[in-house]
């Protein structure tokens, strides 16, 4: 009898688990993406709601960071050369871990490539090559550290003709604030898609892993999959956009800031895996500019994170951490497991 009772109590356990638990979608478009939210809650009525909040958040964000809106915290800063008089903490937050990764990846990340990035016609897709000459002079305004952030407030003045772009970090930084959304809801499985930026909290309410899909540069589909939770999982691929010349020269959207030209490395894509969406989101870009061999040095001097390589000669190559957790799906020349 008392059996029965536990088998009996304990299916009921179970199906408070896997019934209790309601899905909630919502997609939308937001920082140039397009972005959808999935998360498991008690309730259709508090899925939705937590949404919602999400989808007003990241509509906060885009009105202070965007590079375009002409009522943007970002727009008012490389329009006056001057922060805002009233300096918005989500400003501070970027600027000062933009300094952070600047000064980390030597200069690798670069949020004041904006003039050049314009220039070669990224933001209005009016694609051009610009002279050696105009090159050397725009880069004279992208020197970063020139902002000093620990003295930064209201109204400083930032450098003449400097002009920022938090492109490689918002949607990464989005993902952190939709992530302390769903915390504070108390959501414990959720799945973050903004434009190819995945954000995983927690497992899927059955319990098992997240499965996340590498795309596939060459084929379209999916290179590699990874199974995981709580984790974001960032790439920069230099086949995202990119524009052609009549001698079939490619550029891409990712720069070298050494040389203000488009990177034109080894590398196809590089994935970062890490609790934290900005530092991914940044590390992505950054290690993509550095390329193969720095890439992974880097990686050796600051192993908190993970990461998956895939080279223009159809390598793969991955750090140690996910390798019970990396399927690979494509026939790679050849694959590679960096132990740090
Ligand atoms: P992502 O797709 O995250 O690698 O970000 C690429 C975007 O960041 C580009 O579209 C540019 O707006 C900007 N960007 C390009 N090169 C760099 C760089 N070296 N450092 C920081 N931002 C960059
Ligand atoms: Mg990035």
């Amino acid at each position: 009898m008392k059996k029965i009772a536990l088998l009996i109590s304990s299916i009921f356990i179970f199906s408070l688990l896997s019934c209790g638990q309601v899905k909630s979608s919502e997609s939308f478009t937001a920082m140039n993406t397009f972005m959808t939210v999935s998360l498991y809650s008690s309730s259709a009525k508090k899925g939705q709601s937590v949404c919602n909040q999400i989808q007003s958040r990241i509509q906060e964000l885009e009105n202070i960071l965007s590079t375009t809106l002409s009522t943007s915290d970002v727009y008012y800063m490389n329009h006056n050369n001057q922060i805002p008089n009233s300096l918005k903490p989500e400003l501070l937050e970027l600027l000062e871990f933009s300094s952070d990764m600047y000064k980390k990846t030597s200069g690798a990340f670069n949020p004041a490539l904006y003039p050049i990035i314009r220039e070669w016609g990224f933001t209005t897709e009016k694609y051009n090559v610009p002279s050696d000459k105009k090159i050397e002079e725009l880069l004279l305004y992208t020197d970063f550290s020139a902002i000093n952030t620990s003295t930064l407030h209201a109204s400083s003045p930032i450098p003449a003709g400097m002009e920022l772009d938090f492109g490689a970090i918002g949607k990464g930084y989005a993902a952190d604030q939709a992530l302390l959304i769903l915390e504070k809801n108390g959501i414990t499985s959720a799945l973050l898609d903004f434009g190819g930026n995945i954000q995983t909290l927690g497992r899927k309410p059955d319990g098992s892993l997240w499965r996340v899909g590498i795309k596939n540069p060459w084929t379209g589909g999916a290179a590699c999959a990874l199974s995981l939770e709580s984790k974001a999982v960032v790439t920069s691929g230099g086949y995202e956009r990119f524009f052609e010349d009549e001698s079939g020269n490619r550029y891409i959207h990712i720069f070298d800031p050494s040389t203000g030209r488009p990177c034109d490395g080894e590398l196809e894509s590089v994935t970062i895996i890490s609790s934290n969406g900005k530092y991914a989101d940044a590390l992505s870009t950054a290690l993509f500019v550095m390329d193969k061999d720095s890439a992974i040095e880097w990686w050796k001097n600051n192993p908190d994170f993970d990461f998956i390589l895939l080279t223009k000669n159809k390598e793969l190559i991955y750090s140690s951490g996910i390798k019970d957790f990396i399927e690979p799906l494509f026939q790679f020349e050849k694959i590679s497991v960096i132990q740090n």
